[in-house]
């Protein structure tokens, strides 16, 4: 029986977060990265990023910069790895072949790798036989029985082939799964693996492994759809009598159909959600929650989000996206700013409409009311502009408020005076109170309904634009 025994250096929690540099972030493998800074932070232990680029064809030196700014941006910082370096560089695996050939030969001289000559058809033939017999589509095992004189002589005559690993007989592989408890797995159902292959490039299963066990990895929490991929991987470790790391497998990300997440149902890479406006900690409290159960309803920060997660809550069922609480924390995010974060998040947005010294206490003023900077503009034009928009309900209440109410208060506006001044002489003057009072003024004074507190809008628009507001109104109420 193999099982897992703890890996890492001296007892210290080391996790790693090892993308393949084919295309940018998404929710998916952020959310994978986040718990393992969070797992690693809790202990103080060391989060570490590697570079899984062994796909030659589709890595790309830009998705690796992408990468790395993403998670700067995201505050996922990494304390060993690509781009800081450590004990066990380097940590791109395009550059850590030497490792690879040095424990492939191990494998082979503990008789534990062969090489395969079975063609392509060969091996679709026996997979189908396999089949039909109602057992596990795995490799037949043609050349596991080859001497090393056959193999020796195919070599020499330049016959192209994989190599395999050679599976422990009628063993079984358990391991308890941080979040999904208990696993058993049959060696032989699994069948000898190919590690390395017929073009010379290692397999995913070895170069993981290999990697995992030398940069002394302790936790790997990556996801589900990695499940299967352990025992092969703890049967590797075992043949190298490397200590092995404790796995958990995490649900997988799907949409309301219960599909994986994909681009057409919603999913979005980092870098576009940035671009929206998207604050990192509306993403990060939305994935925290996301297939991890918390009660905290508040928005979390990096220091408060290490204290409450645990693998305890992390679900086994699929995790279904949901971008209405996404943007929920969003709206959190924003209500949460530091104002020089608010400033600088809608300043392209307002701009040429906002003056430069009004800025904060715009930005102040709007904020519950905006989830994305575009929508600054429209209460900046509401604020600032000389002809606002004005909507049809704001019309229809306006339409429906005697001029005598408007009249009053344009008089009171004949000078500067402070909000609660206003009100104050407007509701002695007017008589009017609680909505008929403040509807018409609202719908007047800023063309809408809703928005933001009076009292906060009153100074921006400030009285001589407030004065002209009503005035209009006034004009257009009378003329009607
Ligand atoms: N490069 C693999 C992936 O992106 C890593 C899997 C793992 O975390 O072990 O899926």
């Amino acid at each position: 029986m193999i099982s897992s025994s703890i890996a890492g250096p001296s007892g210290l929690v080391k996790t790693r977060f090892a993308p393949s540099p084919t295309g940018l972030l998404h929710f998916g493998n952020v959310r994978t990265a986040l718990f393992n800074a969070l797992l690693a932070a809790q202990t103080k232990g060391i989060f570490l990023l590697r570079i899984e680029d062994t796909d030659f064809e589709r890595s790309r030196e830009e998705y690796i910069q992408a990468l790395q700014h993403d998670l700067d941006w995201l505050g996922l910082n990494w304390q060993e790895g690509d781009g800081i370096g450590g004990a066990a560089a380097p940590y791109r695996q395009s550059q850590r072949n030497a490792d690879y050939d040095k424990y492939l030969q191990r494998l082979y001289e503990q008789q534990r790798a062969y090489p395969c000559f079975c063609s392509m058809i060969e091996l679709e033939v026996s997979r189908k036989t396999q089949a039909a017999a109602g057992k596990p589509p795995r490799y037949g095992g043609k050349c596991a029985h080859l001497s090393p004189a056959e193999s020796a002589k195919k070599l020499a005559d330049g016959l192209a082939n994989s190599i395999r690993f050679r599976m422990p007989k009628n063993t079984v592989i358990e391991f308890d799964d941080m979040v999904r408890g208990p696993q058993k797995f049959s060696a032989d159902d699994i069948g000898d693996f190919i590690i390395k292959r017929s073009d010379g490039s290692y397999s995913f299963f070895f170069v993981n492994a290999i990697d995992d066990a030398l940069m002394e990895v302790s936790h790997v929490l990556r996801g589900e759809d990695h499940l299967t991929n352990t025992p092969r991987q703890l049967a590797l470790l075992d043949a190298l009598n490397f200590a092995k790391p404790r796995y958990g497998h995490i649900s997988l990300i799907v949409d309301n159909h219960g599909a994986p997440l994909s681009k057409r149902s919603g999913s979005m890479s980092m870098q576009e959600l940035r671009e929206m406006g998207y604050f990192p900690a509306a993403i990060n409290n939305y994935l925290v929650r996301l297939g991890h159960h918390i009660v905290d309803a508040e928005l979390l920060d990096a220091q408060a989000m290490r204290k409450v997660f645990s693998l305890a809550h992390l679900g086994r069922a699929p995790a279904r996206f949901d971008k209405a609480q996404l943007d929920y924390w969003q709206s959190q995010a924003v209500h949460h700013a530091d104002l020089e974060s608010l400033n600088l998040w809608i300043a392209d947005a307002i701009r040429d409409i906002v003056p430069q010294d009004e800025s904060t206490a715009f930005a102040t003023a709007i904020r519950d009311n905006i989830t994305f900077p575009h929508e600054a503009r429209f209460w900046a034009e509401v604020i600032y502009s000389n002809s606002p928009p004005i909507s049809a309900q704001a019309k229809a209440v306006i339409e429906n408020t005697p001029p005598d109410f408007f009249r009053k208060a344009a008089d009171v506006l004949a000078a500067d005076i402070e909000f609660d001044a206003f009100v104050k002489l407007v509701k002695a003057t007017t008589g009017a109170s609680g909505q008929k009072f403040f509807h018409p003024l609202r719908a007047a004074l800023t063309g809408q309904l809703f928005g933001p507190e009076l009292a906060r809008v009153f100074p921006l628009i400030g009285f001589k634009r407030a004065h002209s507001r009503i005035t209009q109104h006034l004009l257009s109420t009378e003329i009607d």
